[in-house]
């Protein structure tokens, strides 16, 4: 499949890795809209928070656990941070691979 994430995950295009587990692959964001600016994916494509099912929650689950640890592991996790997920083309989404944006290191006053 084309997936720009998923070649990420494979290795075949280069990231900044920040943590990995079995299920989850977490990285920098290319383009970063804070100090911190992690994109967590499940390792499992799925297009987006549309595809989302009982049989496949168990990824956004592992996503969650891995949250918390990154911002603890980076050292944001106290001041807080922000999680966001795009989804399609009303929600901004540009890369068809669910993933989820933990932003952290700056005050975020804006909705
Ligand atoms: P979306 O807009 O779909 O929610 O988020 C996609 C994100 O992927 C964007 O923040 C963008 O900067 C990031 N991105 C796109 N291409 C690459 C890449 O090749 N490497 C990395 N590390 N991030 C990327
Ligand atoms: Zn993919």
């Amino acid at each position: 499949m084309d997936c720009l994430f998923c070649k990420i995950i494979a290795g075949e295009i280069p990231s900044t890795k920040v943590y990995e587990d079995d299920a989850v692959y977490a990285f920098r964001d290319i383009n970063p809209q804070a100090p911190e600016h992690i994109v967590l994916v499940p390792k499992t494509h799925m297009d987006s928070a549309n595809d989302i099912t009982e049989d496949n929650i168990s990824n956004v689950t592992a996503i969650w656990r891995a949250i918390p640890k990154i911002a603890k592991e980076l050292h944001f996790a106290e001041n807080g941070y922000r999680v966001i997920n795009n989804c399609g083309e009303d929600g901004g989404q540009t890369v068809n691979h669910l993933h989820f944006h933990l932003l952290g290191g700056r005050k975020f006053t804006d909705f």
